[in-house]
């Protein structure tokens, strides 16, 4: 039997690697981890992954997995990413040149990011940190520049309570809709690409994406990162949205244009914001976020790292996806089933295992 060859460029536990050299794999590990997802340059992720027949891992933030990284490997099977999201990854060269790409949306992962939305949206609303601060300064008691706001509806006084704008209504939108339905306050969102009956099923109203701006009291971006979606809010889009506003952003930091949301910031454009995303990570030691005080509310990318969840499900699928590949049988995860007919020519019971 060969000995076939797994780079994972972002490893991030020790089981999966010993099940992989139990299979008779031989591996190559690159330097991102859980703790700096900086990583290898796409030169060097080439020169690994040269002669691999599977890519493995979770994000990487500095390079990006290109049609070079790619080609560098003739008989390259699969990329199986143990995380939701295939951003760093090429995936119209990998379809173009019959590699299947996998990903793992469970529910470990994007679950917590549901509920970490909801946590930032709640902690910014009430004024959670400054009634802390408050406190433990021996501030006057009940001062009342700490009024919170109530979300909900109270049905007893006609309150109708305020309005969550979501930009995506996928698994992670479509989980704080439901976290929040029990609430009773309007719930909107902008995506095209829903059926309108999800959207009823999850009691949430189709807005078109200037008027869920306008109308909204928090926003909150739950989209893919993709060449329609990278930076589609900016300057125009901060200025629509209510000068009260909360905007938060837990799916990709290029979604947003940073600039333009540091400017909304510092302008009063708008009225705070909660980040666990940002255009370049790790967040930079001099970003001006840093400095924006009690309104802007920061979190390392790690909404969906949680006792009781984290990476172990992902990575149990891209493992199992890597061996049924080099099995020659088609994994389970695809991403890119437009692949699979080239695919299916070129390794379709082939086992290299
Ligand atoms: P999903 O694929 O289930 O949902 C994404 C939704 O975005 C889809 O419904 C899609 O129709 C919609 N969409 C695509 N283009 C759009 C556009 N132009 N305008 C409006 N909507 C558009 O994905 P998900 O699992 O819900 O994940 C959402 C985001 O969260 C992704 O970017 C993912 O990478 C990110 N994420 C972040 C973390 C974290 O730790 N912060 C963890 C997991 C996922």
């Amino acid at each position: 039997m060969p000995n076939p060859k797994v780079f994972i460029f972002a490893p991030a536990d020790t089981e999966s690697l010993k099940e992989l050299e139990d299979a008779g794999c031989s591996l190559v590990l690159g330097s991102a981890n859980w703790s700096d997802p900086t990583g290898d340059t796409t030169e060097k992720l080439a020169e690994m992954a040269s002669g691999a027949d599977a890519l493995a891992g979770t994000s990487i933030k500095g390079a990006y997995i290109s049609k070079d990284v790619l080609q560098a490997s003739e008989g390259l099977r699969i990329i199986a990413k143990y995380t939701v999201g295939v951003d760093e990854v090429d995936v119209d060269a990998a379809t173009a040149l019959g590699i299947l790409v996998t990903h793992a949306p469970t529910e470990a992962n994007w679950g917590g990011v549901a509920e970490t939305m909801v946590t930032k949206m709640l902690t910014l609303l009430k004024n959670t940190r400054q009634r802390d601060r408050h406190m433990k300064t021996g501030g006057a008691w009940r001062d009342l520049s700490l009024t919170g706001t109530h979300v909900g509806t109270r049905e007893e006084d006609g309150y109708e309570g305020i309005v969550i704008g979501l930009i995506g209504l996928g698994r992670i939108g479509g989980r704080v809709s439901k976290l929040m339905a029990p609430w009773g306050m309007r719930i909107v969102a902008y995506d095209p690409y829903v059926a309108e009956e999800r959207f009823r099923e999850l009691g949430v109203e189709r807005l078109g994406l200037d008027d869920l701006l306008k109308q909204s009291d928090v926003v909150s971006l739950h989209v893919v990162l993709t060449k329609e979606t990278h930076h589609m809010i900016g300057a125009r889009g901060f200025g629509l949205m209510k000068p009260n506003a909360i905007f938060i952003n837990t799916s990709r930091g290029p979604a947003v244009d940073e600039p333009a949301l540091v400017k909304a910031l510092q302008d009063g454009v708008i009225g705070g914001a909660a980040l666990d995303v940002f255009e370049t990570e790790p967040l930079p030691m001099d970003s001006p976020l840093r400095d924006l005080g009690d309104n802007v509310l920061l979190s390392p990318h790690m909404s969906s790292h949680n006792f009781g969840a984290g990476l172990t499900p992902g990575i149990k699928w891209g493992t199992a996806d890597i061996l049924h590949a080099l099995r020659g049988e088609e994994p389970e995860h695809i991403y890119n089933p437009e692949a699979l007919p080239q695919w299916r020519e070129r390794f379709a019971g082939r086992s290299l295992i």
